[in-house]
């Protein structure tokens, strides 16, 4: 994970070891280093500006305290730039106070929604809750028997569509072709059946489009969700930006799923979408098995990108 941008970021500060002294010129070059370093990695340009202007004036304006030394004092500067645009501190999920929760997984087909629902119910069932899984993808034909799979192998129930059910108020209550009318049965299933977390699986189609954006609002709109989460595969870069854009114009998130961290060495992505969107960053998803998956905690990641 990350690892060009650490190579790239420890190099960077490495020609500042063992100066005794560091002169507004050798801050300077540093921070053109670290710059580099970042738009290589991906990350979006008015978060890398805004990078540098911190790290520029917080490294010329240090006073040179007596436990670290200069070179020592701009790496704690730049971990603590870093904490700051990865979002400080770890955001909790927001549980209801009249359960069911209810969270809702939006994101790009391929993202990993479908995937995260299994691993988000199985971290889940370890705090102590009884989630359930809602089958709202309909679109892409396997979705539903997918979502039918993850559950299994978390061990949690799936609330789905029957094959060939034709009107809401079939199959499990619902409708096969309206996504909402699923949704909506799935959270009131949820309540008689006493599950106090309800993930709600979307569709994602490859690119951004509208139909599936106003799906997704009227999904939104009919569960009311404690929860949004918007899936995203870090692999993307800085193309995060614009798709995170039209996610929270078209539907809005709460939060950031950030997905496939274990295949991205550069976190342009992780490094851009808390600060171009707002939202914090809120889980991990790093490898395929449904274990592969923690909260988010920006000053680990941090520390494992500064090496
Ligand atoms: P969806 O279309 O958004 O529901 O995406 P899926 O959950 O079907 O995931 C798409 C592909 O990405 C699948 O092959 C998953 O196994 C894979 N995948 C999901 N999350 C991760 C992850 O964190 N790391 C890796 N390496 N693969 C992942």
């Amino acid at each position: 994970m990350f690892e060009s941008l650490s190579d790239r970021l420890t190099s960077s500060l490495k020609d500042l070891r063992g100066k005794g002294k560091l002169s507004p010129a050798d801050i300077d070059a540093t921070c053109r280093e670290i710059r580099l370093a970042l738009l290589e990695a991906d990350v979006a340009l008015p978060v890398v500006r805004e990078f540098i202007k911190n790290i520029k004036e917080r490294a010329k304006g240090a006073e040179v305290s007596g436990a670290l030394n200069p070179a020592q004092q701009v790496v704690k500067i730049v971990n603590e730039e870093l904490i700051g645009i990865l979002g400080g501190e770890t955001r909790r999920l927001n549980l209801a106070k009249t359960p069911p929760t209810v969270i809702m997984l939006a994101g790009l087909q391929g993202a990993g929604k479908t995937t995260l629902a299994g691993k988000l119910a199985v971290w889940l069932r370890e705090q102590g809750h009884t989630p359930m899984l809602v089958a709202c993808d309909l679109q892409r034909p396997n979705a539903v028997t997918q979502l039918k799979v993850v559950g299994e192998q978390a061990g949690v129930p799936v609330f789905a569509p029957h094959p060939g059910a034709s009107s809401a108020g079939e199959a499990q209550g619902a409708g096969v072709g309206d996504p909402v009318a699923v949704a909506r049965a799935g959270v009131e299933e949820a309540r008689t059946k006493v599950h106090d977390v309800v993930i709600v699986d979307t569709a994602g189609r490859l690119g951004v489009d509208e139909v599936l954006m106003q799906q997704a609002a009227d999904i939104r709109d009919a569960v009311q969700p404690d929860e949004v989460l918007f899936v995203l595969d870090s692999m993307v870069g800085q193309d995060a930006v614009s798709t995170a854009d039209a996610f929270r114009e078209g539907v809005g998130f709460t939060g950031v799923v950030l997905t496939k961290l274990d295949g991205d060495a550069r976190g342009g992505a992780a490094l851009s979408v808390r600060q171009v969107t707002g939202r914090p960053i809120m889980f991990a998803s790093t490898g395929e098995k449904l274990g592969d998956f923690d909260v988010f905690h920006p000053d680990r990641m941090s520390s494992r990108i500064l090496g």
